[in-house]
């Protein structure tokens, strides 16, 4: 059924040269890159905050993965960890060489980096068209407490995670069925904790990455992971939760002030997260599945015996949607067999992790990340970076990393700025160019 809406003219809430829709790890970086050029840059977020996924699920382990040997773009997103740490906002990371983000402290930092970097933030404002003129974007609709309005641009970002902008436009995109998407999860944090029994328990019994995952690198089943090994097994058994509860997952950071935070534990199923039902089903049957693991951990995890809730993150957390079908699109081949590409913006480590597969980048191995899987088909001046990039599943356990998001982020807010100062379409504008800028920028690119 539809209904007929009446045409009408809005108002024109702004004008920018770049507009990035999406402050996650990639519009964040690209909102960076972007001023960093020069050009005006709007970075529009739907909520009063930056971060996605970061601060919204609290997904605060952004380089769980590293480790001595591994390569790495470093560029804003490294950017983005150190000026966290400056910013008092960060925890040593139990798993890896590098630092856990505190997601709300990573809120303040990321207001302060935008503060100063010139770009123009606009929050509480929902990109919900997309406004096309001759195959080229023009800008986009917003919805906000200020009406139905539209902010005009020369070259528009979507870094919303769910190609929205994209999707908008007309560009091609594909999207697996609900049941075949990866589960999206309610984090959250407790207070309460014995951290000083809890950190006992995971010396004498520790989890390791072969406990969860069913693929791994030969020896990297060993590593240690901050997984909880047997509580939900045990209530499961014992009838602490249902016998088909899917709960299962790993801790953050522990706090000095007896908190653990990120707790990755909640998975709801069978969602499609650009169905406004499926997620509102999600919000209510993650806080309540978020509820019965507290009550799993107090009864079986040590240290968590007076454990209570302290906090939800604001949204449930996605991890999989849409993905545009890209000039190029990304292969599990590629990203595990160093692939190299002429218009490359950025590297990442061979680090995958997603549908059981988990290579964690111990050997120095890495890929490049191509221009191509940023340029959506069919509609020109946009750019799409984040994790809905083009590509393969197995492509995608890679490119949905936060700090592959910031490398696709970092490359699409230059490349637009590029285009925009040089009167080009992202669609043509000069790579090699491109390049220079990112290296200028300190992104290795090969
Ligand atoms: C529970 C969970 C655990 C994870 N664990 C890890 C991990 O350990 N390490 C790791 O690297 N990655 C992890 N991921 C994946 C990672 O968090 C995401 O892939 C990554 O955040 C994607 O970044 P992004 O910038 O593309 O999108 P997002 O982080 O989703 O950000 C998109 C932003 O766009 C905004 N937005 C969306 N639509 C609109 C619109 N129409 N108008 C305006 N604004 C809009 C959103 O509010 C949001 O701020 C995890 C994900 C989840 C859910």
């Amino acid at each position: 059924m539809s209904v007929f809406e009446e045409a009408k003219n809005i108002p024109v809430l702004a004008e920018t040269d770049v507009l990035v829709v999406g402050g996650g790890p990639a519009g964040l970086s690209a909102a960076l890159a972007s001023a960093r050029e020069g050009v005006d840059t709007i970075l529009m977020e739907r909520f009063g905050f930056l971060g996605g996924n970061l601060t919204q699920a609290m997904v605060e382990s952004l380089v769980w993965y590293r480790h001595e040997g591994t390569v790495e773009a470093g560029g804003i997103g490294r950017e983005l960890e150190e000026f966290a740490a400056a910013y008092g906002g960060t925890y040593p990371d139990p798993e890896s060489t590098g630092r856990l983000l505190d997601a709300d402290m990573f809120k303040c930092a990321a207001d302060e980096l935008i503060v100063q970097s010139g770009v123009r933030p606009l929050f509480h404002c929902y990109a919900v068209g997309a406004i096309i003129v001759d195959g080229l974007i023009r800008g986009v609709i917003t919805e906000s407490k200020s009406g139905r309005q539209a902010v005009l641009a020369k070259t528009v970002i979507d870094a919303t995670g769910d190609a929205d902008i994209a999707a908008f436009s007309g560009a091609p995109f594909t999207k697996e069925p609900a049941g075949e998407l990866m589960c999206v999860t309610t984090g959250f944090g407790v207070s309460g904790v014995d951290t000083v029994s809890f950190r006992e328990h995971i010396a004498d019994q520790p989890g390791k990455i072969g406990d969860w995952a069913s693929l791994t690198m030969k020896g990297e089943e060993e590593l240690f992971s901050a997984y909880f090994t047997d509580v939900f097994e045990k209530a499961r058994q014992d009838g602490v939760i249902p016998e088909d509860s899917p709960l299962e997952g790993f801790w953050h950071a522990i706090t000095d002030a007896g908190e653990v935070t990120g707790l990755n534990v909640v998975r709801v199923f069978d969602v499609d997260s650009t169905n406004v039902w499926d997620l509102t089903r999600a919000e209510i049957e993650g806080r309540r599945q978020a509820l019965a693991a507290i009550e799993a951990l107090r009864r079986y995890q040590p240290g968590f015996e007076n454990a209570k809730l302290r906090t939800f993150g604001s949204s449930v957390g996605t991890r999989e949607s849409r993905k545009i079908v890209g000039r190029y699109n990304l292969t599990g081949y590629d990203v595990k067999n160093q692939a190299q590409f002429e218009d490359t913006i950025g590297i990442f480590p061979e680090f995958l992790d997603a549908y059981g597969i988990v290579i964690i980048p111990t050997t120095g191995r890495y890929f490049q990340v191509p221009y191509g899987v940023m340029v959506p088909k069919e509609v020109d001046n946009l750019l799409v970076a984040g994790r809905c990039v083009a590509g393969d599943q197995v492509s995608h356990s890679a490119t949905r990393q936060m700090m592959c998001c910031a490398v696709t982020g970092q490359g699409a807010g230059a490349a637009a700025a590029v285009a925009v100062k040089n009167s080009t379409t992202t669609g043509t504008v000069d790579l090699a160019m491109v390049q220079r800028r990112l290296e200028k920028q300190g992104v290795r690119i090969k």
